[in-house]
């Protein structure tokens, strides 16, 4: 591996930031003290930030000579709202918080990146490091730019990256076009007519129309959408009633939708309306539909792909690079910054939880899991991606 020298002899207090930020987890858009530590390390290098760009986003603002292009590379701070099972001393002491994400080490190994370009400008431009607040449901990334980010920080290109358990360290996994999948969430309230368990016929049983409505909304996925698109429609909660001689007035369903593009989404939406109201009439119920947009599908663009494939390779090698990595089904809100501008995000490989210290939980070391911790080996693997990929895309030639 073709690792930045500077950089390895930083490996301490990298380590040291991201055990203090993972010892420190604060959720979203509450992320005030990692926010204040990493302004205070900027500073502290000589890099002027703006802050208060999504409440608790911040951007550092590395410039070298006279070229008017700029790059952004962006970490996410938050915390999950879950306990950790681990014990070892940098385990979290906010109760309740925790950063199974591992961006704690996101935002050390982006750091890493800003302090070594502060001290080594070997490119002509601007580099715009972007610490990147809620990212576990609150939508940070479009919080920053309804608040100027592109605005404020005018990149070419914007740039993302996540630990991946599971792949071995050092490798990378990228795909051009869709990567992670768009995120949505429905609620679909029954509304029957309540009776006497005993007495059905006086009444409009919720329940049964919710249980039709269910299995007639898998048939959306077999029989509506191309077999060639992907999609997942997951009911994830079913609620009703309160005893066992009564037949409740209403029963809700509630899930997610995953696609890679819009319009199966958008297929998959009008079809559960159009399936639950006339479920719903056929029994003489209602139904209350809503279906909320969260995250848009995250789709690499080409260009800024084959540029990042290359970094990565001359960093790790050919064969510790998968170019063609499978889609996760999982949904990340980087994909906002890509409908604006182009751009790549990429998986770098967290192995399989070997390195956790003495202490850990029972777990595996999976994301979101309350036994996990981000691998500090790839503290200086990320660092060095962060810096070579700055530095290759605002050389004086065109990328
Ligand atoms: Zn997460
Ligand atoms: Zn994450």
């Amino acid at each position: 591996m073709q690792l930045i020298d500077p950089i390895l002899q930083f490996h301490t207090e990298l380590q040291q930031i991201r055990r203090d930020i993972h010892a420190h987890p604060e959720l979203s858009f509450e992320e005030h003290r990692t926010s204040d530590v990493v302004a205070r390390k900027l500073q502290e290098w000589g890099i002027p930030v703006i802050r208060g760009l999504g409440i608790t986003g911040g951007v550092g603002i590395i410039k070298n000579g006279s070229s008017q292009r700029a790059i952004g590379l962006r970490a996410d701070i938050d915390a999950l709202p879950m306990q950790e099972f681990n014990t070892f001393p940098h385990a979290s002491k906010n109760e309740g918080k925790m950063h199974a994400c591992g961006h704690d080490g996101h935002t050390a190994m982006l750091l890493g990146a800003a302090h070594y370009l502060s001290q080594h400008k070997e490119f002509d431009g601007t580099v715009y490091v972007i610490f990147q607040p809620a990212e576990e449901g609150g939508g940070g990334a479009k919080r920053m730019m309804d608040d100027g980010l592109f605005e404020q920080c005018p990149v070419e290109a914007v740039f993302g990256m996540h630990n991946w358990p599971g792949a071995a360290v050092g490798s990378f996994g990228v795909t051009s076009g869709p990567m992670m999948a768009s995120s949505n969430e429905f609620e679909v309230v029954v509304k029957g007519k309540g009776a006497h368990a005993a007495q059905p016929h006086k009444g409009i049983d919720p329940i049964m129309v919710a249980v039709q409505i269910a299995q007639s909304w898998q048939t959306i996925i077999t029989r509506n959408k191309s077999p060639l698109d992907t999609a997942v429609l997951s009911i994830t909660q079913i609620h009703a009633g309160s005893a066992t001689n009564v037949i409740p007035d209403e029963a809700s369903l509630i899930g997610t939708v995953r696609g890679f593009t819009t319009s199966v989404v958008d297929l998959l939406e009008n079809r559960m309306r159009a399936i639950a109201e006339h479920t719903a009439a056929a029994f003489d119920a209602s139904v209350e539909f809503s279906f909320k947009r969260n995250y848009p599908p995250l789709i690499n663009h080409a260009r800024e792909t084959a540029f990042a494939v290359d970094v990565m390779r001359s960093i790790v090698g050919d064969e510790r690079v998968d170019a063609q990595v499978e889609p996760t089904m999982g949904a990340e809100d980087f994909a906002f910054m890509l409908q604006a501008k182009p751009g790549c995000y990429v998986f770098l490989g967290n192995g399989d939880g070997e390195h956790r210290d003495m202490g850990h939980g029972l777990g595996p070391c999976n994301l979101h899991n309350p036994s996990y911790d981000f691998n500090d080996d790839l503290l200086p693997i990320g660092a060095t991606y962060w810096v070579r990929l700055a530095e290759a895309y605002l050389k004086n030639t065109s990328p």
